[in-house]
């Protein structure tokens, strides 16, 4: 596994609690006055783990553009200006998340409403699988080469009642893919928040009985601001997911404060949090993470566009890392929101100072929090220890 820096603990009191720090790790980032930034070539040259980005999110535009050519459906608007929802779904009156710009103006749920909308097109095993592989093949060029990629099939409505069917198509997709040395893909089944306790643990228990291919996880998203809390309703969902077997990670602290984030921990047994940076409002919760090393997949862009942090100087990630908490920097939904990995890295590493050794501490961090299996996470610390090794760091 070579030189790979282990995290050194350390407490100290804060406001009257104990914190821990772990000041090598990558979160542990500090801010480093005149690092030499380090341009986006290079990052996409550091292999890395993705953790926290929904298939959903990954049609690009010319994807939309020949799939509805393909099943004869209109777009919902001028193809140049296809995701800016704004200008094609009007803003959902019960969504209070503040309107960011462009693909966020009519928030979360005009966003979630756009998703069902492109993942309708597709319709055949082919058009699944093509997507995969293409999704596979995007991962590589951003120096990618793990990622568990979050699918929620209550957006694919041409897919009710064999899902079965859609999954096995995408595993071809992903099968093909490693086949052609591109990015290994495992995938998180994701619940949407609003279904049934019913629907939940049919889902978690034919999930356990059929064990889907590369299916490794099962996730939750949506948007907790118009579901409410819910995850008791989901608890004997992620009972089931646990104790058969199932990784469990799951959206929370985005539309929902702190509370979401303990609720995830204590009913969902949750080993990463999709988000989680309102964590940074309860500084007992702050102390848990940082504690117990569960993992917030951060997405910095996401967060703007969708209006949850007006800009980076107010988004926590920094002061998140300085108190000790393992994060992750990941894209979200990079083709509606425009961005890729390298990017969002890059916007990391400018706003907060970071050099190579924090980037390739993040590298780390993206293959630990990961849900890849032993063998090929330990091959990709040593593929990380090798690069950083020719970058001088
Ligand atoms: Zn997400």
């Amino acid at each position: 596994m070579g030189a790979r820096v282990r995290p050194i603990r350390s407490s100290e009191t804060r406001d009257g609690h104990t914190v821990t720090t772990t000041p090598t790790a990558p979160a542990q980032a500090h801010v480093t006055p005149g690092a030499k930034r380090v341009d986006e070539e290079t990052i996409r040259s550091i292999p890395k783990a993705e953790v926290h980005v929904h298939l959903e999110g990954t049609f690009e535009l010319i994807d939309l553009i020949e799939l509805a050519r393909e099943s004869g459906v209109p777009l919902p608007g001028p193809a140049a200006t296809l995701f800016d929802l704004g200008t094609h779904f009007a803003p959902d009156t019960t969504d209070t998340i503040d309107a960011g710009s462009g693909v966020g103006t009519g928030g979360l749920s005009a966003f979630l409403r756009f998703l069902d909308w492109q993942c309708g097109l597709i319709r055949t095993p082919q058009q699944a699988s093509a997507l995969a592989y293409r999704f596979a093949a995007r991962q590589s060029a951003s120096g990618i080469r793990y990622t568990d990629v979050i699918v929620n099939p209550t957006h694919w409505s041409a897919w009710r009642g064999r899902v079965g069917d859609l999954l096995s198509a995408l595993a071809e997709g992903f099968d093909e893919a490693e086949r052609d040395g591109l990015c290994v893909i495992n995938i998180a089944y994701s619940l949407l928040r609003t279904q049934s306790q019913d629907e939940a643990t049919t889902i978690a228990r034919w999930l356990v009985e059929t064990r889907p291919s590369r299916v490794i996880a099962l996730s939750v998203d949506g948007d907790e601001r118009v579901a409410g809390r819910t995850a008791e309703k989901f608890a004997p969902a992620f009972d089931i997911a646990r104790d058969g077997g199932l990784r469990r990670t799951i959206h929370a602290g985005e539309s929902s404060g702190a509370e979401g984030v303990w609720d995830a921990i204590r009913h969902l047994h949750a080993e990463r949090i999709d988000h989680g940076v309102r964590a940074i409002d309860d500084d007992e919760l702050v102390a848990h993470l940082a504690e117990t090393g569960i993992p917030l997949d951060v997405c910095l862009r996401s967060n703007l566009t969708l209006g949850v942090y007006p800009d980076l100087a107010s988004h926590p990630l920094a002061e998140l890392m300085r108190r000790g908490v393992t994060v992750t920097v990941n894209t979200d939904d990079p083709a509606p929101i425009g961005t890729r990995l390298e990017n969002e890295w890059s916007l990391a590493a400018d706003a907060y100072g970071w050099g190579l050794p924090q980037l390739i501490a993040l590298a780390h961090a993206s293959v630990t929090a990961s849900f890849a299996p032993d063998a090929l996470a330990a091959e990709l610390h040593e593929a990380i220890d090798a690069r950083a090794l020719a970058l001088g760091v």
